[in-house]
């Protein structure tokens, strides 16, 4: 049987790992996860650490589910593949259009299938374009997304993500703009006057400037996340959304909510843009749908955009050999199956209120500038000084406390620049959440 040490090695001299640090992973011999059970991931020396991440925010009903599994096996026995193109179907793919559609606001009603998140923002970029020309607007190509948002790691995701560290490694496509991010906390210890509704207007409104700035009939679209996940759990103002769609209805710019990491309940709701009340144009999906066991995305594309996408063509130039993928769908169908079960009004009610319960207390440790939490995603601000909101020095700290403190208290927890933060399976009970808060103080406090 292979070892530890023997997998670290392999990994040292094979494996190009994305989005680490190759020369402190070569170091330190990696972490091997080597199984998971329920809300729980095991380290290949034994150790147990409760997934406070649910994966990359995509196991969202932990690890176990065997109907998501036995869906899987089921479907690779009746039909391992076929292909959704060249007027093809099969009945996973109908299935599962109609069950997405049936969930989401109901000007949704089409389902493109993609393999990823990312995939899936790539899509949107392509057909926003055949939209505009088909309006007859075809100089309508600018996009307008925010800073330090995260769309994905092709080039167009990377190029509408707002993240310079991933922008100094390529060329980002061209004309796509990026605008100030709704994160108050920040804005506060850069010493803004506004309070917090009024930043809210002021940082919707830079949509606004923005469209003036390159022409309204120039403005294709404009990309976000509800809530920006991977930049910080960055929780808008109350006053933001309702003011960004005011502006797109204003000036016709199409809104493309990037639900991969919020949708399938992780608000409470289906989406997020039933949690906020968006008309989106397109929302965006992939992780959750699956629960992660395998990969699948896609996008719901609104009546009127694909009202206007059919009468230009009939025939959409894009696709990819596994969209829609019967095996990945049958995943996705099990899995909307138990999320109908209670999950998503467990998160709504009782997770909801024990994150407002358990975890908005830890803003009183003494390196916590804020915590923050929506549905089942929190965040913590760390700071050196509480009352002026100073920031640690360098990178700050939590980076150390995810990597380190926080696995010794046995806590899977991510760092975002100076932000720890979370999104906990939907199957923990209060007293989980409860755990889970307690683990998080004691990472904080090793941190000191
Ligand atoms: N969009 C958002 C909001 C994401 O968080 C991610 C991934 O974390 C993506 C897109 C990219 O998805 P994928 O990694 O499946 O390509």
């Amino acid at each position: 049987m292979t070892s530890l040490p023997q997998w670290q090695r392999q990994d040292a001299a094979h494996h190009l790992h994305p989005f680490s640090n190759q020369t402190e992973l070569n170091r330190n011999g990696t972490r091997v996860i080597s199984h998971a059970q329920g809300a729980y991931i095991f380290e290949a020396n034994g150790h147990r650490l409760l997934d406070g991440m649910s994966g990359l925010w995509c196991c969202n009903l932990g690890y176990s589910q065997p109907r998501i599994k036995q869906a899987i096996a089921a479907q690779l026995d009746e039909l391992p593949y076929y292909n959704t193109f060249f007027q093809c179907t099969h009945p996973r793919a109908t299935e599962l259009a109609a069950a997405i559609a049936h969930r989401a606001p109901a000007h949704l009603n089409k389902v493109f299938f993609t393999n990823s998140g990312s995939e899936a923002n790539d899509s949107v970029l392509r057909l926003i374009h055949r939209y505009w020309d088909a309006k007859g607007k075809p100089q309508r190509k600018a996009v307008i997304a925010r800073h330090n948002a995260y769309h994905g790691s092709t080039i167009g995701g990377a190029s509408l993500g707002g993240m310079g560290f991933m922008h100094e490694q390529f060329d980002p496509l061209g004309n796509i703009h990026h605008i100030a991010q709704p994160y108050w906390f920040g804005a506060r210890q850069d010493k803004t006057e506004l309070d917090e509704q009024a930043f809210g207007i002021w940082a919707a409104n830079q949509l606004e400037e923005k469209i003036l700035e390159l022409g309204p009939d120039k403005v294709a679209a404009f990309f976000a996340e509800p809530i920006q996940g991977a930049g910080g759990v960055i929780i808008p103002p109350d006053s933001y959304w309702p003011r960004v769609q005011q502006i797109c209805q204003q000036y016709q710019v199409l809104l493309v909510v990037d639900e991969v990491i919020f949708g399938f309940g992780r608000t409470g709701e289906w989406f997020a843009s039933q949690f906020y009340d968006l008309q989106a144009d397109f929302i965006v999906f992939a992780k959750g749908i699956t629960n992660g066991f395998i990969p699948l995305g896609g996008v719901l594309v609104s009546d009127r955009v694909t009202e206007a996408l059919l009468s230009h063509t009939n025939d959409l130039a894009h696709g990819f050999t596994y969209s829609g993928h019967p095996v990945a769908c049958a995943a996705a169908l099990a899995t909307l199956e138990i999320l109908a079960e209670g999950h998503i009004d467990k998160v709504k009610n009782e997770l909801s209120q024990a994150m407002r319960d358990f975890w908005l207390p830890l803003a009183d440790h003494p390196i916590v500038g804020q915590a923050r939490c929506k549905g089942l995603v929190g965040a913590l601000e760390l700071v050196r000084d509480k009352s002026s909101l100073q920031r640690f020095a360098g990178n700050g700290r939590a980076g150390t406390v995810c990597r380190d403190m926080s696995l010794q208290a046995g806590l899977v927890m991510r760092a975002t620049g100076d932000t720890m933060i979370i999104a906990p399976p939907f199957i923990l009970d209060r007293n989980e959440i409860k755990d889970l808060t307690e683990r998080a103080w004691q990472a904080l406090d090793l941190a000191q």
